[in-house]
């Protein structure tokens, strides 16, 4: 029989929650009981099949999974080479995976018997999909944002605030993405009783990356099924766009032990992977250090500081990567790339015009990867790349960069 521990890549993170190298607790002495209950609690629920049933009901009914696995015909005719299936997460409630995790969290929050919700956000999408699952439950909700960010992203955050959340601009640090996280850690030593952090991708300390990975994990799931279904066989490539991370491990780690499936990470490149850093691409672009409670890939200057990066699509532009996909990277499973601005602008309109789908342009990036590559590759090569959001928040920014005028409502 196979040994799990030395021959599966799906059994981290070790009881420390590192991924090889990367990953852990990075926290204050005063927030480890906290994180070492959650992570109890998540054990705990984690094998409790009434946890699960409680899931699967509301993924069904709330969210509508299980979201289609799409043949793109027109897509696949068009670059005329390997054949390309969309997971179609778009179709979700709320317009992302994100709820997927939101959900999963929230359910834990509540067996904790939690009222009150904390969350970080950066573009906003966590915190709309975080306030939507708390106006369901009747919970508080306080959605920690930069005071930057809440200037750029004014639509989410009247999304929140119509959801019944209390937005808090953060202008500590830089006011950006890093430093909401920050305030929201401290929320929570300062409020342990009733309050829980809700992290909305697969960073943060131990246990948040291997949590966030198995609520997300059902898209990879899916697709297992659906492929099946469908083609009877696996895919032989997966593609994903990275910010944190968290859709792509979703949609990767059922197939970590398929040692055929190639595996395929997507990140921002913005305006190239250059020294000003002017892309948002931790993996091909930066190197180790520690954020957010976990050692992993970071962009940084040479003395160490976290920089902020850059990307057209905002849902990208976390300054840091999942400790797991890090240790995939070094490993070896999986490959990461990077996607310029302007490569994933030219995939957000071929997918309008071939497939009559407006994609979110953090999926774009995934989508300009499979444009790069499918064309070489034979037409029995099935490629599945995941469509993670819509494009209804991005049309303004595309409008712009076409140099199409448009007022917003006008
Ligand atoms: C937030 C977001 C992302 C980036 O987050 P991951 O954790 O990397 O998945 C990507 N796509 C969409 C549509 C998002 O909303």
């Amino acid at each position: 029989m196979m040994n799990d521990l030395f021959n599966s890549f799906m059994t981290g993170p070790d009881d420390k929650g590192r991924f090889g190298q990367f990953g852990g607790r990075f926290v204050s002495e005063t927030l480890m009981p906290l994180i070492l209950e959650l992570e109890e609690q998540y054990e705990r629920a984690k094998t409790d099949q009434d946890f699960w049933d409680e899931m699967q009901d509301l993924w069904t009914h709330y969210v509508g999974r299980p979201s289609p696995l799409y043949f793109a015909e027109g897509l696949t005719a068009h670059l005329g080479g390997a054949k390309v299936y969309m997971k179609r997460d778009e179709l979700n409630h709320t317009g992302a995976h994100k709820i997927n995790n939101v959900l999963g969290q929230i359910l834990l929050a509540r067996r904790m018997g939690k009222t009150r919700i904390i969350a970080e956000t950066g573009a906003g999408q966590h915190g709309v999909a975080t306030a939507t699952v708390c106006a369901k439950f009747g919970l508080k909700c306080v959605v920690y944002m930069g005071a930057h960010d809440v200037e750029r992203q004014k639509p989410n955050v009247f999304r929140m605030r119509l959801l019944g959340a209390e937005v808090v601009p953060v202008t500590s640090g830089r006011g950006t993405l890093k430093d909401a996280m920050n305030d929201a850690l401290r929320d929570w030593v300062t409020n342990v009783r009733d309050t829980f952090y809700c992290i909305g991708t697969v960073a943060g300390p131990h246990p948040y990356p291997a949590m966030v990975r198995d609520f997300q994990s059902i898209i990879g799931k899916e697709v297992r099924e659906q492929m099946q279904a469908a083609e009877g066989r696996l895919p032989d490539t997966l593609i994903a766009a990275i910010g944190g991370g968290s859709n792509a491990m979703g949609l990767f780690h059922p197939f970590l032990d398929d040692k055929d499936v190639r595996i395929i990470g997507v990140e921002a490149g913005g305006k190239g992977v250059n020294a000003k850093m002017e892309h948002c691409a931790s993996l091909t672009g930066g190197r180790p250090g520690v954020l957010h409670g976990n050692r992993t890939y970071l962009l940084q200057d040479d003395d160490g500081q976290i920089l902020e990066g850059y990307s057209i699509s905002a849902g990208l532009d976390y300054p840091g990567i999942g400790p797991e996909h890090s240790w995939l990277h070094d490993t070896g499973r999986a490959e990461y790339v990077a996607i310029t601005d302007v490569e994933a602008l030219e995939a957000f309109q071929l997918c309008c015009q071939t497939e009559g789908i407006i994609p979110a342009l953090e999926p774009c990036h995934a989508l300009a990867h499979v444009t790069k590559i499918a064309p070489e590759l034979p037409g029995d090569h099935i490629i599945c790349m995941n469509m993670c959001g819509r494009g209804d928040k991005d049309i303004f920014a595309v409008a712009r960069h076409l140099g199409f005028e448009m007022s917003e409502g006008g």
